[in-house]
């Protein structure tokens, strides 16, 4: 076995919000945009140990792009993954509901996902639950704008429920943010000892029209039906 299993492999870490985006917010303050950042900056490492080249799309609580409109952020976070390009886009969240009582991890590929993506979701879900024991509530399919517009395999990670007192705890432990961490870290090395027998993705042709203006995805994400706690948030923060 390869002592750099993960050598050539191009992997974009994506902590959520930042800066003047906190994100979720629990009832004893802890703010997302924190807590992920503690854990992608444990995954980078893990990441780096394994031979894979990785990017942070921010690396301390700043915006991606300081001083920019939240469209610009998210923007600039598909744009760096997209013109590496990255081999794989992991974007890293907390959930928040408006009842103290959901509690759980959660992953989401986007709707239109390939087998890769789902994959990738699927294993690292698996990997998280069993290794920080929150409660499994599997993997959804939604068009988060991260994951709806990089054009690699991708998945966004619902770590758990800041709202929820209990887990708003765990989730502000170091030790806990170092078991995500590695959790993820097995679930990106089971992927990539895959991913050659599952199906490539399609072949990617020219951008669809509104491929360059990331508005009519942004508002889709905002308002569709049935959208988690986390598009809301995500837009109270403009
Ligand atoms: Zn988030």
């Amino acid at each position: 076995m390869s002592i750099s299993p993960l050598a050539g492999k191009r992997v974009v870490i994506d902590p959520g919000h930042g800066g003047k985006f906190p994100g979720a917010v629990g009832p004893s303050g802890v703010k997302e945009k924190d807590v992920v950042l503690s854990i992608s900056t444990i995954l980078h490492q893990d990441l780096l140990d394994l031979g894979a080249e990785v990017r942070m799309t921010r690396t301390g609580d700043t915006e991606v792009l300081p001083g920019g409109s939240l469209r610009d952020d998210l923007k600039a976070r598909v744009d760096m993954a997209n013109e590496w390009p990255a081999d794989l886009f992991i974007s890293i969240h907390a959930n928040a509901n408006d009842q103290p009582g959901p509690n759980g991890t959660e992953t989401y590929h986007s709707r239109s996902a390939s087998d890769r993506s789902k994959t990738i979701a699927k294993l690292i879900q698996k990997s998280m639950v069993e290794d920080v024991k929150l409660n499994d509530r599997g993997v959804k399919a939604s068009d988060f704008y991260v994951i709806k517009n990089t054009r690699m395999p991708a998945t966004l990670l619902e770590t758990g429920f800041l709202s929820n007192p209990a887990e708003e705890q765990k989730l502000a432990d170091p030790a806990v943010q170092a078991l995500f961490a590695h959790a993820i870290a097995k679930g990106v090395g089971d992927y990539f000892s895959i991913e050659t027998h599952l199906k490539p993705d399609a072949p990617l042709g020219p951008p669809t029209q509104g491929g360059q203006d990331p508005e009519p995805h942004f508002l889709e994400y905002l308002l569709a039906p049935g959208d988690p706690v986390e598009m809301l948030l995500v837009g109270q923060n403009r």
